[in-house]
């Protein structure tokens, strides 16, 4: 099979004719039709520190797909040859504490596939049946395929209640962008989205129905006096890993606020934790998606009206896979889909 693979420990990635995946009892095999290039996938094509110590090579990257099952492993049951699916990419073990209490996301001995464990971006990905999500006739394969960053912006976003609450996203990546999609989508009152990416920020009111700032040459708090707002923001989404957005965000949010990280800093960051005592406010690491309640949640708000297909700015075949590396490294594209068909 074709497979896109880090096949030497440099920069780049490499076609390359690979086995098809033997499956376990407990496994599916699926064939792959559309996948979406993450950051991740970024980080693994540069061959930065992270990449480097974390990757073993030879290793076929991506997690981000859409495909159809076209063989079941003998101990599977409740799925069908020909089904259409996307899948949990966070391969969890049964044994820890976490586990065994249903908090699957949790385990602390989870491997990625596409990072630990050979990946999607292959004519055929081996999956474990636990981890196969089937997809409703109401997703079609591209939205498919950015469900597990979509997860990550619906699990990030629904951490804390937002009905009536006024939300700061900073950070307008397609994980920013589909985050205020998704806030909007439950109720929120006014979204604000912050970058110093113009793009981006453009991108994010073409997607949904946001204020973006550019906080480069706007003042976050002038935004906010025009939108009468008096005390601050309720819930603030860290999508950035930016130290100073991070700060911004403390500054601008109401005593009590609350806000969710997804955003990874680059190496330690100082932080006023002095400030975020006074404010008490709250925080919470965010970390993949619940499984599989952030799948369950999610494909009932894409089937009942949440829309975020503006969000894919880039679609080509996988052979033209070097164009959509170089859209995702511009830094001004959404999300990449790449066609395995
Ligand atoms: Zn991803």
């Amino acid at each position: 099979m074709k497979a896109l693979e880090k096949s030497k420990p440099e920069v780049g990635l490499w076609m390359t004719r690979a086995p098809v995946p033997k499956i376990g009892p407990d496994d599916v095999l699926i064939r792959v039709r559309k996948t979406g290039i993450c950051g991740t996938d970024i980080h693994i094509w540069n061959w930065d520190a992270w990449a480097a110590g974390t990757v073993p090579v030879p290793m076929i990257t991506g997690h981000e797909f859409a495909g159809e099952i076209v063989e079941l492993g003998r101990n599977v049951e409740g799925l069908e040859i020909g089904q259409r699916c996307s899948g949990e990419g966070h391969l969890i073990g049964k044994k820890s504490r976490q586990s065994r209490a249903g908090k699957f996301h949790l385990d602390p001995g989870t491997r990625g596939i596409g990072v630990n464990e050979q990946g999607a971006f292959a004519e055929f990905l081996r999956l474990p049946a636990f981890n196969v999500v089937p997809l409703p006739d109401a997703i079609d394969d591209e939205i498919g395929a950015i469900l597990d960053p979509l997860g990550n912006a619906v699990h990030t976003a629904l951490s804390f209640d937002l009905i009536g609450e006024d939300v700061l996203i900073t950070g307008a990546g397609p994980i920013g962008i589909m985050a205020a999609a998704v806030v909007r989508h439950v109720g929120a009152r006014h979204v604000v989205i912050t970058d110093i990416n113009q793009d981006r920020l453009d991108l994010a009111a073409r997607v949904t129905d946001v204020v973006p700032v550019n906080v480069g040459h706007q003042d976050l708090k002038e935004v906010m006096s025009g939108l009468k707002m008096k005390e601050g923001f309720d819930v603030g989404l860290e999508m950035s890993g930016n130290q100073r957005a991070l700060d911004q965000m403390v500054e601008n949010l109401v005593m009590g606020g609350r806000i969710a990280l997804l955003g990874i800093p680059p190496g330690k960051s100082p932080v006023d934790w002095s400030r975020i005592v006074f404010k008490a406010i709250t925080i919470k690491g965010v970390y993949g998606r619940e499984i599989f309640e952030t799948w369950y949640k999610m494909i009932a708000m894409l089937e009942n009206g949440l829309d975020v297909r503006k969000v894919i700015t880039h679609r080509f075949k996988v052979d033209d896979f070097r164009e959509g590396f170089g859209a995702m490294l511009s830094g001004s594209s959404g999300k990449v889909v790449l066609d395995w068909t």
